[in-house]
């Protein structure tokens, strides 16, 4: 086996990840996961509150500063991050005439804008490392499209223009990016949700049922381990089939 083949299917041993908006949902379990297989994981949020074992970092993503230092929070306690997970990500619904600029602006600033930022801060350490692994949360929305989301959905859709542009400009480093594109997933939101309404969503989805947390970090943890070293700038659905040919 060559020392590339090598390198890509070592077992990944106690990295150094950030995971943005580890605090509920989505990328707790995110954050769970890799916790689980033994990784030092920093869990950036504003409100705190990351899964025992975790780093707990209050970081806006949207102010460049915070950013910065969350960084070197992390680096001084688990060395340079080599897993980045973009997955705080916020939603500010309305039709499009009724959209304000500051609808338009503070989802792009959170989603796509801090996600930029996020990676390319990272991605200054993988470079030295010559190896790292960018995930970007999206959704099926970004390729789907969705009423009363034009400025979400934007988002989205731009973090996978970013994410293949950046597999191709860092991929002779080893470093991999990749979007993960969840569809319907229950979360305290759409657990809230009255079961008629539920039921209806599942009805829309081939596989039959919304998707737990649990669906979505196991995608993750693959993207960012070595059965996945030769993926990259790729847009890897967890929808149960709802976005199917996009
Ligand atoms: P939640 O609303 O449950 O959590 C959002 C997370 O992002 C929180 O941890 C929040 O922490 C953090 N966050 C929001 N804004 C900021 C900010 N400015 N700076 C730092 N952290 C911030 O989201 P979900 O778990 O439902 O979703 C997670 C990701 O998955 C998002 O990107 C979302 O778009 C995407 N997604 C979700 C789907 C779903 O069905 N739930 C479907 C498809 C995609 P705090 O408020 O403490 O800062």
């Amino acid at each position: 086996m060559s020392e590339a083949e090598q390198s890509s299917t070592d077992a990944p041993q106690g990295r150094s990840v950030l995971v943005t908006g580890g605090n509920r949902g989505i990328g707790r379990a995110i954050a769970e996961a890799f916790l689980a297989q033994g990784d030092k994981v920093a869990v950036t949020t504003r409100s705190g509150g990351a899964p025992e074992g975790a780093l707990d970092l209050r970081c806006d993503v949207t102010d460049p500063d915070q950013v910065e230092a969350a960084f070197k929070a992390a680096e001084e306690a688990h060395g340079p991050v080599e897993v980045l997970v973009a997955n705080a990500g916020i939603t500010s619904d309305t039709l499009l005439l009724r959209m304000s600029e500051d609808d338009w602006d503070k989802v792009i600033s959170t989603n796509l804008t801090a996600s930029f930022r996020l990676a390319k801060r990272a991605a200054k350490g993988m470079l030295r490392l010559r190896r790292g692994r960018i995930v970007l949360i999206s959704s099926v929305v970004g390729l789907l499209g969705s009423p009363g989301q034009v400025n979400y959905a934007a988002s989205k859709a731009g973090l996978v223009g970013m994410a293949r542009s950046m597999a191709r400009e860092l991929g002779s480093r080893s470093i991999t990016t990749n979007v993960v594109a969840p569809g319907f997933i229950t979360t305290d939101m759409t657990a809230e949700l009255p079961e008629e309404q539920r039921a209806e969503y599942a009805s829309r989805i081939p596989l039959g049922r919304l998707g737990a947390v649990e669906d979505v970090a196991q995608t993750v943890t693959w993207l960012a381990g070595p059965g996945a070293g030769y993926v990259t700038g790729a847009v890897i659905p967890v929808d149960g089939g709802l976005g199917m040919g996009h």
